[in-house]
């Protein structure tokens, strides 16, 4: 088994497979085991119940169904969102949020939707200058069992059925590449978690080589870029990855992975107050119609404590008043791509866009 330790959950179908071989059965009970884990979510072997009572007896001696552990859960007043804090194994800590429609649009279009936002790293080591986990430095990679045991575990405490997975938790899901795209499969078969691949979203701040291997390996998931700016010598200042590569390359990348797969990429903006949002931002931004399908989410900077020596502190601001609205607005008349003006769901229980982050709680 590749999963670090004796979990069932974070095996795949193959792997599950070769366990049943390995333990004297034939490959098909490699599927029944696939199915009660990801489809049926069982807690336990023995509700695994066509499987032989040998077999069970087999499989408990050597593995189990180890849930991921709730420290616990805040649930917003204004919106529903709720915010998972789970204790991994060797106790370091993430977080996972989820969050039901809220923009009228939404609840009319869709009253299915129910998104949970994923953790892929505990902590993340792309040290943008305005994320909360961010600041919290880099510690390790999630495993596919943690991955995926947030959405098993999240899924217990609703009685709806989660209908989009974003990973757009804590971490950097192209710097943990393998497991991520591991438990995106998983997460997209219809005998596994069974949530279609468009229902799925990778966000990254921009690491291209894995976008483009993203687009040659033909992954269904959707990609999201975190841009922010388009304009380097402000994206560097924020974004330290794009001293490593910098906007023209992220747009080729962009361009690369639209052309490749056809499939429209999603681009983040933070509106931070008198950074961004010039009539040179918007310029810049019309234009990436001409290179990319794409659409806009704008996302209202969501303050975050930044050290007193920090010298974004006067430069990070979030909207004032409507400014951001107007933004929108202004965007909305001039690109020819979809402009949406994002949610900030979450935001009484820190669990809006960029304010995941385990405090003190993180130390072993
Ligand atoms: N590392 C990946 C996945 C995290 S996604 C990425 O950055 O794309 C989290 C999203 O929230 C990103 O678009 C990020 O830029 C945004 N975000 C981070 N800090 C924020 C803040 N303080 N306010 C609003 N959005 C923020």
């Amino acid at each position: 088994m590749t999963e670090s330790n004796n979990n069932l959950v974070g095996l795949d179908k193959q792997e599950l497979r070769d366990l049943a071989i390995a333990l004297g059965e034939k490959a098909f009970r490699g599927d029944q085991l696939f199915r009660w884990i990801y489809r049926d979510r069982v807690q336990s072997i023995d509700e695994m119940t066509n499987i032989s009572k040998t077999f069970r007896d087999i499989l408990k001696r050597q593995t189990a169904v180890v849930p991921l552990a709730v420290e616990h859960k805040k649930v917003s007043v204004y919106d529903g969102t709720i915010k998972f804090l789970f204790r991994l194994k060797d106790n370091l800590k993430v977080e996972s949020v989820l969050i039901p429609p809220t923009e009228a649009r939404e609840i009319s279009e869709d009253m299915r939707r129910l998104t949970l936002c994923v953790s892929t790293q505990v902590g993340c080591p792309a040290d943008c200058k305005f994320c909360a986990t961010g600041t919290m430095g880099f510690f390790r990679n999630l495993t596919v069992g943690e991955i995926l045991g947030q959405i098993i575990e999240a899924g217990r405490h609703t009685p709806r059925r989660i209908s989009n997975i974003v990973f757009m938790g804590m971490g950097e899901p192209m710097l943990n590449y393998e497991n991520v795209m591991k438990s995106i499969d998983i997460i997209g078969d219809d005998e596994g978690i069974g949530i279609s691949p468009r229902r799925i979203t990778v966000s990254t701040v921009g690491y291209v080589k894995k976008i483009k291997q993203m687009a040659d390996e033909g992954r269904k998931a959707k990609l999201a870029i975190s841009l922010h700016s388009l304009d380097d010598s402000v994206r560097t200042r924020i974004m330290p990855i794009n001293r490593k590569h910098n906007v023209d390359e992220l747009i080729d990348a962009a361009q690369y992975y639209w052309k490749k797969t056809r499939q429209r990429v999603t681009f983040e903006y933070i509106f931070f107050e008198g950074l961004n949002d010039t009539e040179k931002d918007i310029n810049m931004l019309r234009k990436l119609s001409g290179k990319v399908a794409c659409k806009l989410n704008i996302i209202p900077f969501h303050p975050i404590y930044l050290p007193e020596n920090s010298e974004l502190r006067e430069t990070l601001s979030p909207p004032a008043g409507d400014s951001v609205k107007k933004f929108v607005n202004r965007l909305q008349q001039q690109c020819d791509f979809p402009v949406m003006l994002r949610s900030s769901s979450g935001i009484d229980i820190d669990g809006a866009c960029g304010q995941l982050a385990v405090k003190e709680e993180i130390k072993k």
